[in-house]
């Protein structure tokens, strides 16, 4: 482009060309790169108009022309820098908008635990040779709901969320709600599986909410455990844990059962 302004191009028209480097440049390069590349192209063009003699000059074009070209280009950046500053906020606002919603689409508001999606999700990013499933669901939910409302019976819920999340850090796992007061845990475990669920039961058990002053909500919970089988999807493992949670409760609840 320098060399077409600077040779007049054919019958004198380079500099019209000159015109599309403000839009590509910040378009290519973005605000700073493109801006600064913009600025060096103007001192450059200013040098070979003004202070050079060129076969330009033997165009016989006025003094006012060449001042109108660095004012048009000059004009041509600055509306393609606000045009370049408007899309590229524009698009910083619909990255944050789509990083929002994809965390609301995985995460469960209540709790701040994995939702299903979510868990479905991260699970596919895990190279875990055979992960172990924990299937939890409280005893007797509804009966604390019924006894102080659904608004303590939340708070149940998120205690027994932070008291997990505590209780799993450092392990390899992957925690969600999987429903209303089930929780499905995914860990890295080979072995000890039920003395694992022991542990997380007990956790459970001695965990209560405690709220103006004298009343204190706890309760127990049942717990299904299968491991990912080598022919088998996710959901089947998980339907195997659901059994073998219905067999704990079958046994009476606050007890660990684990699929065949
Ligand atoms: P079981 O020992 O057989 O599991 O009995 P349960 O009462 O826990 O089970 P049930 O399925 O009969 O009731 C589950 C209750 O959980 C009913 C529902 O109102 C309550 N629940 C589900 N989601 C929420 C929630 O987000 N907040 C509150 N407070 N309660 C919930
Ligand atoms: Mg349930
Ligand atoms: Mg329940």
């Amino acid at each position: 482009m320098l060399y077409l302004v600077y040779s007049g191009g054919v019958n004198g028209t380079g500099h019209v060309w000159i015109y599309c480097i403000p839009p590509v440049s910040l378009f290519l390069h973005g605000l700073k790169r493109g801006l600064l590349e913009v600025f060096i192209f103007i001192l450059a063009l200013v040098y070979i108009l003004f202070f050079i003699s060129s076969p330009f000059d033997q165009l016989g074009y006025h003094h006012d022309l060449k001042s109108r070209i660095v004012y048009s280009f000059i004009l041509i950046a600055f509306l393609s820098t606000i045009y370049e500053y408007i899309s590229s906020r524009f698009n910083q606002s619909l990255q944050e908008l789509s990083s929002k919603l994809e965390l609301a689409a995985t995460t469960d508001p209540l709790t701040n635990l994995l939702n299903r999606r979510g868990l479905e999700q991260q699970l596919k990013n895990k190279a875990w040779y055979k992960p172990s499933i924990f299937l939890l669901d409280i005893d007797h939910f509804k009966s604390i709901n019924d006894k102080y409302g659904h608004e303590y019976g939340d708070e149940y819920l998120k205690l027994v969320a932070r008291s997990m999340t505590g209780f799993l850090v450092g392990r390899e796992c992957l925690l969600s709600r999987w429903g209303g007061e089930e929780f499905l845990l995914v860990v890295d475990l080979q072995n000890d599986h039920e003395k694992f669920a022991e542990s997380v039961r007990n956790l459970i058990e001695n965990a209560s909410l405690k709220f103006d002053e004298s009343h204190e909500i706890s309760a127990t919970v049942s717990i299904g455990i299968s491991e990912l089988g080598a022919t088998e999807t996710f959901l089947m493992a998980v339907g195997r844990a659901d059994k073998a949670l219905y067999e704990a409760k079958s046994r009476g609840r606050n007890c660990v059962v684990a699929a065949k």
